[in-house]
């Protein structure tokens, strides 16, 4: 027997070994599915049965792609060249660039962006004089998404699938939108397969050449396929019905973007003679961390459902981690913490991970390993401060502080959009130029004088700078984090992704709110802005070991040794949205996430909550996770952090009621809305702290008052030391 094919089980074996047929495998998280379906390839090509261009490889991300190419030249023993390997977009497209004829465009078309997508939307929905107020483009475009992941072109939507959108002339402007795209020769990434499978439909003989060139096709992470991937896998299987699908239902986290799990289902209907494969054994996580993950997702009703259970020699070890903590700032300590401790001890940095359920989460991550000078790098996104809308919004925060700043003030001059059009925009620069001056500066000139500008341009200007004059006066009045969030408001950028339905959009959002909260930690605009700059100036880091921070979808199919995987509070995991939508099956979906988090641990797993989030120098309690509660307690040991092993000692009655009673404690905040920004600010102290009090202290805990000097209090701290801080962070103990 080759030496891959002895790596494998028996179970495993016969999954690589049936060539031939369809072919099912439907198992847990860690049962080998990707294992196989790389020694299949490899297998294929050995046996002689495929050249490597006869093999159709589909994997659900570009990095998979790639591994699964090194892994496949591996045990060939020779680089593996001409592939069709990818992830369905890139197939797609190679694919369409030589077909295009087909659906009348050219072969070189371009491939629009979703801003691209929304512009072109938008002028197509304006040429047929849809009031854009009344229906917004956006949600047109959720739906040309929804039809087109269902492999549904205008003229396939039946009038019972039409929607009452701006007046049930959707299907129109769809048709207009997509002749529009034929007539710029674009295709947008939702035409990748829709054309190629509208191709394979109607084109027998290309469909016959492609039954001729793939002779074997395998699919990875087939649960969250969508209806037009499977259509255009059915097409290209026909035939000769070589298509082997791995997949396990209970890690379909993708419904949101059109995955459909029926399509398990539909597999042993459309090929009635299909093989199913179980894999059982899990080679990834130890026992603790299996039996948790099980536990937790046997609270699923809609499952095929499936057994797994340990198959690593050394399967035994330590019990899944709960810990609780105080806030979201505790627990980037101890995150951080253990995994100094961590490197201390040997362990190489790649092989950990956070994984958080939301983007915004990461800053507090980020933040805290920059201050340790532990590498890290963000998986599928940018940093937090490098993400379009934080730059944005530190665009618009240094034009305030710094109106000189041009490169600021270029990034949001027209953005939002203010109808400041390329000629206005140059003349801008053109009066800079001539009087050397800030853009700022010439801006006031342009817009408040009656040249230079036509009148709208003009006018956008003038509303923006007037905004400029107010926010400054008002950054003396009501303080930075108040006058940071009138000034997105009434700038109309939180208005701009308020409209924007791409499905970015709610993250943005969120990670906005993010950033006020971080700017609520500091003292000052200015003092917030240098510290943005000194976390991005860390940016060039050293290649080679790094921690991985990413959200949990991002992590599917990855493994690493140690997981962290913080903020399993109600509201955040599962999400506010899930929990809104009410259904058991949004629900469902969430403790899938969960599931597959849990599973990505090899060794250790920590799973932590914090009892408090920060609101703007404030707290609100936060209510520990259900799924904290569906791990079976056998195979959880639970720990609390500082604040809260204090809390403990000083006689709470459980773990959990501990913060929320001190939180209860607190005088309750001062919650005002401004805006789309909730704000809470502590309310003015009664008695002013005097020397020698005992205290409390947002960051550094428990302490005694050593000094008073107006708002500054010199405090010796029991953990942290003597610290300068500011009153208001401090009270009373
Ligand atoms: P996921 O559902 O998370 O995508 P998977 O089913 O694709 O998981 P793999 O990633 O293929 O699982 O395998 C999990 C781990 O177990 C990998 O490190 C893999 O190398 C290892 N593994 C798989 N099969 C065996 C085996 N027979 N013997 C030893 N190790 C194995
Ligand atoms: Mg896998």
């Amino acid at each position: 027997m080759p030496d891959y094919l002895a790596r494998l089980n028996p179970e495993q074996r016969a999954a690589v070994e049936a060539l031939d047929g369809p072919l099912l495998v439907l198992a847990g998280a860690g049962t080998g599915k990707t294992r196989v379906l790389t020694t299949r390839f490899a297998h294929l090509l050995v046996t002689r049965r495929a050249f490597p261009s006869q093999v159709l490889a589909v994997t659900f991300t570009n990095k998979a792609a790639r591994e699964m190419r090194e892994r496949v030249s591996a045990i060939i023993g020779r680089p593996a060249e001409g592939l069709w390997l990818g992830t369905f977009h890139a197939l797609g497209a190679r694919m369409l660039r030589r077909h295009a004829e087909h659906v009348g465009l050219k072969s070189n078309f371009t491939i629009l962006d979703t801003d691209d997508q929304m512009r072109l939307l938008k002028q197509v929905m304006e040429a047929a004089g849809v009031d854009l107020r009344r229906w917004p483009a956006p949600g047109l475009m959720a739906l040309l998404q929804r039809w087109k992941d269902r492999g549904l072109t205008p003229e396939r939507v039946t009038p019972a699938e039409d929607s009452d959108y701006a007046n049930g002339r959707a299907r129109a402007l769809y048709a207009a939108y997509q002749q529009r795209l034929r007539d710029l020769n674009a295709a947008d990434f939702g035409d990748l397969l829709l054309h190629t499978t509208e191709i394979l439909r109607t084109e027998p003989e290309v469909l016959a050449q492609y039954h001729r060139a793939f002779r074997y096709i395998l699919v990875d992470e087939y649960q969250d396929t969508n209806l037009v991937q499977y259509l255009w896998l059915r097409l290209l299987a026909q035939g000769h019905g070589n298509i082997c699908c791995v997949g396990d239902d209970d890690q379909s986290i993708y419904s949101w973007r059109g995955a459909e799990i029926e399509n398990i289902l539909r597999f042993e209907r459309d090929f009635p003679d299909a093989r199913v494969v179980r894999l059982e054994r899990n080679y990834r996580s130890t026992r603790p961390i299996l039996a948790a993950a099980a536990g937790l997702i046997a609270h699923n009703r809609s499952r095929l459902g499936k057994t797994l259970r340990p198959g690593r020699d050394d399967a035994e070890g330590e019990k899944v981690q709960v810990v609780a903590l105080w806030d979201s700032e505790e627990e980037a300590r101890m995150v951080g913490e253990r995994i100094e401790a961590a490197q201390r001890a040997g362990h190489p940095l790649s092989e950990i991970a956070i994984l958080v359920r939301a983007g915004f989460q990461t800053r507090a991550f980020e933040e805290r390993l920059i201050a340790l000078g532990i590498p890290y790098r963000v998986v599928g996104g940018a940093r937090f401060y490098e993400r379009e809308e934080v730059r944005d919004a530190l665009a618009y925060m240094r034009v305030l502080v710094q109106p000189a700043d041009d490169l600021a003030f270029e990034r949001i001059v027209n953005k939002p959009k203010r109808g400041l059009g390329d000629s206005a925009l140059r003349a801008l620069h053109e009066r800079a130029r001539l009087e050397r001056s800030p853009l700022a500066v010439a801006a006031e000139r342009l817009a408040f004088s009656a040249e230079g500008l036509r009148p709208r341009p003009r006018q956008a200007l003038a509303e923006l700078m007037r905004g400029f004059a107010r926010w400054r006066e008002q950054l003396r009045r009501d303080g930075h984090v108040a006058t940071v969030a009138a000034m997105l408001d009434e700038s109309g950028y939180t208005e701009m992704w308020k409209q924007d339905r791409s499905p970015e959009a709610p993250g943005r959002l969120e990670n906005l709110k993010e950033l006020l909260r971080a700017l609520g930690e500091f003292e000052s605009l200015a003092g917030f802005l240098d510290h943005v700059a000194l976390v991005m100036e860390n940016d060039e880091q050293a290649e080679g070991e790094r921690v991985a921070l990413m959200t949990l979808h991002a992590a599917k199919g990855l493994e690493f040794d140690m997981v962290f995987l913080p903020g399993w509070e109600e509201g955040l995991f599962p999400s506010q949205r899930a929990l809104d939508e009410g259904g058991e099956k949004a629900l469902e979906e969430e403790r899938r996430l969960a599931y597959v988090g849990l599973t990505r641990a090899r060794k250790v797993a920590v799973v932590s909550h914090a009892a408090n989030r920060r609101v703007y120098g404030n707290w609100t309690a936060a209510i520990p996770s259900r799924f904290l509660d569906e791990l079976p307690e056998e195979h959880v040991e639970k720990a609390g952090g500082a604040a809260l092993e204090r809390q403990r000692a000083a006689g709470a009655a459980s773990m959990f009621a501990g913060p929320l009673a001190l939180a209860a404690r607190r005088p309750p905040p001062r919650i005002y809305e401004t805006g789309s920004w909730e704000i809470a600010e502590r309310p003015p102290r009664a008695e002013p702290i005097a020397v020698g009090e005992r205290v409390f202290h947002q960051k550094f805990g428990y302490g005694r008052v050593l000094a008073v000097e107006e708002d500054r209090l010199d405090i010796a701290f029991d953990k942290a030391g003597t610290k300068r801080v500011l009153d208001r962070f401090v009270e009373k103990a």
